[in-house]
């Protein structure tokens, strides 16, 4: 059981991170909530929680694009148990026109974050005897689409780190698994429904019907909700024998 455990969920002030900490929140666990901002709603958001679910919630600022930050967070925290790594960004355009800043801060944040995070938080899980990691991936680190390629390539890239930490880890009572959503209607899908409608040609509202949701045969959104069941029942011992994996929650996309 989470009860007591405390997790610490990169990029958590906002949409499946805020979701992910929720849930384990509501069963017990302690959470550590980050983002790169330290702004009074950041705290705010901790307080409430904590009053919400009457569990330990802090917030940690740290900036997933720094490396010594990664690792600083993880530091203050003190203790980690579990750890998400959901930190993560998009940006949406041909490969020949891709910002080169672009495209190292998505590297940066969506994948290198993740070495940063699991080589600090690793010792304190030896040291308990237990820990979970999870990443949270993408149905796009299994498929790829056009105009997203650093997304992409991060994405493939934290799939098969998982696969490399759950093997470091495999005889130590420590999981390392990736949760490969599809669509979640989050800030950063709504971020990009405009510019793919550029890409594409497209009113905004198509965009989401023959773009996005086109990928999904569900033709439904997956919930934060329900991806902060998966990384519940990740953290459970029903799921101590899987490790390694990537886990689609994607309305059925990477089945075609
Ligand atoms: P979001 O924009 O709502 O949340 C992203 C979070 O990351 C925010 O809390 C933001 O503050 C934080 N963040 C961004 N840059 C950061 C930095 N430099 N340092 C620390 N935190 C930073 O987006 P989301 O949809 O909730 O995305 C969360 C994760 O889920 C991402 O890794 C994303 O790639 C992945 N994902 C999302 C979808 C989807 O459809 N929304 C699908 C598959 C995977």
């Amino acid at each position: 059981s989470v009860k007591g455990k405390t997790a610490i969920i990169t990029g958590s002030n906002s949409g499946i991170g805020l979701g992910i900490a929720r849930e384990l929140a509501k069963v017990g666990a302690h959470v550590v909530l980050n983002s790169f901002t330290d702004s009074e709603a950041d705290h705010k958001l901790a307080a409430d929680m904590a009053t919400e679910f009457g569990t330990e919630v802090r917030y940690i600022q740290g900036d997933m694009s720094k490396g010594d930050q990664c690792r600083a967070l993880i530091e203050k925290a003190g203790v980690c148990d579990i750890l998400v790594n959901n930190a993560g960004i998009q940006h949406v355009a041909p490969i020949d026109e891709f910002p080169a800043a672009k495209w190292d801060a998505i590297i940066a944040i969506n994948l290198t974050s993740a070495f940063h995070t699991t080589a600090a938080a690793l010792p304190m899980m030896r040291k308990a005897g237990w820990g979970r990691i999870i990443n949270v991936a993408s149905a796009h680190g299994l498929r790829a689409s056009p105009f997203k390629s650093a997304y992409v390539s991060a994405k493939h890239g934290i799939v098969g780190m998982t696969k490399t930490v759950g093997l470091e880890t495999a005889k130590e009572n420590i999981t390392a698994n990736a949760i490969c959503p599809g669509y979640v209607l989050t800030p950063l899908v709504e971020a990009q429904i405009p510019d793919t409608a550029k890409e594409y040609n497209m009113s905004e509202d198509e965009v989401i019907e023959k773009v996005i949701l086109a990928k999904q045969p569900s033709k439904d959104f997956v919930t934060v909700e329900q991806i902060g069941g998966i990384a519940i029942f990740l953290c459970s011992d029903a799921a101590a024998q899987i490790t390694g994996t990537a886990m689609s929650v994607d309305g059925g996309w990477t089945a075609e």
